[in-house]
């Protein structure tokens, strides 16, 4: 197969790794800068162009599409999948999972166990979202945030209030969750490919904080998922449309609660902790489903 992965830096772990995996096994793997891909979209035969020349001849794109560069990425990846290309995960789905509100009605509408949550526009009704999601302790998010910034713990019902107003006062998007304290700062990263949990581990956060991103200082370790995590993280990759993700997930006493799906999930911290060749089951699932023409969505 001839696969290109889209992705801003040919260096980065999970880049390395997909290139490394795909010529292991044979392939052509080429890395394109997702923003020097520019495209010809008044021609009837959809074209994208690199350093001067067509990009031809592709069988599979793998995209690894930053947050900051969700809206030209996706673009581009469009173009693949109207090329015929076929995408790992498709434009539509990617887009869909960037919303993290979207993402939580799209799930809720399926029953998938959610922490409580509230949105609102208007301070006048900062006292009921607080009483809707059960009072503090809550958990404010920033819609726009990721890394875990923007993500804080209020433990008084006035904490909560001044922070809302504070971030409503600024124009920012936030949501208000139920803070699931059994959860004891820890969550599991469930690594979904083609509806299978091929790698889980937890990641605890470190004393005295409750956020267990591995960029705040969080630490990684193996676990056995149960069966109804395991059919959790399914479930939720698929309602997505995602063919690959990574579900959070929080152990909450009313079973698993999933906090988020990201569509471009890094390898690297799955790949050390469980010592799986997640790199080569992704280009495996390619190998297996990647048809010229077959996708979901043709970006639609
Ligand atoms: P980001 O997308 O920025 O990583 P998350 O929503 O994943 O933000 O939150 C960051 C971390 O904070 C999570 O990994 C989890 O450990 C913790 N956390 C988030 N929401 C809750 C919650 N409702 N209850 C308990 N812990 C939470
Ligand atoms: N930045 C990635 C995304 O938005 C998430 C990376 C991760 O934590 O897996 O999909």
């Amino acid at each position: 197969m001839k696969i290109a992965v889209l992705s801003r830096n040919p260096r980065l772990y999970s880049t390395r790794r997909l290139v490394e995996a795909g010529e292991q096994r044979g392939h052509q793997v080429v890395v394109i800068d997702t923003l020097r891909a520019y495209m010809n979209i008044a021609s009837h035969k959809p074209q994208i162009h690199y350093r001067g020349r067509p990009l031809e001849g592709f069988d599979a794109v793998i995209p690894r599409i930053g947050a900051s560069v969700t809206f030209y990425g996706c673009a581009v990846l469009r173009q693949f999948e109207m090329m015929g290309v076929f995408p790992l995960n498709e434009s539509v789905a990617i887009s869909r999972s960037r919303d993290k509100l979207r993402s939580l009605q799209l799930l809720s509408r399926k029953g998938i166990g959610l922490p409580v949550t509230g949105f609102a526009h208007s301070p006048d009704d900062i006292p009921d979202l607080i009483a809707m999601v059960g009072g503090a302790p809550l958990v404010i998010k920033l819609l726009e945030g990721t890394q875990g910034i923007g993500v804080v713990l209020c433990e008084t019902q006035k904490a909560a209030e001044s922070v809302i107003e504070a971030f409503m006062g600024m124009e920012q998007n936030i949501m208000v969750q139920e803070y699931i304290q059994e959860a004891g700062g820890a969550d599991i990263r469930c690594f979904v490919v083609g509806e299978k949990v091929i790698a889980a581990m937890k990641r605890q956060a470190k004393p005295g904080e409750f956020r267990s991103n591995l960029h705040r200082g969080g630490t990684a370790s193996l676990i056995k998922i149960t069966p109804e995590e395991r059919m959790t993280a399914i479930r939720a990759a698929k309602v997505m449309g995602l063919n690959v993700a990574g579900v959070d997930i929080l152990r909450s006493n009313h079973g698993p609660l999933v906090m988020e799906v990201n569509s471009s999930p890094g390898l690297e911290g799955i790949e050390t902790t469980t010592g799986k060749d997640v790199a080569g089951i992704i280009i495996e699932y390619l190998e297996k489903n990647a048809e010229h023409g077959l996708t979901r969505t043709r970006g639609k």
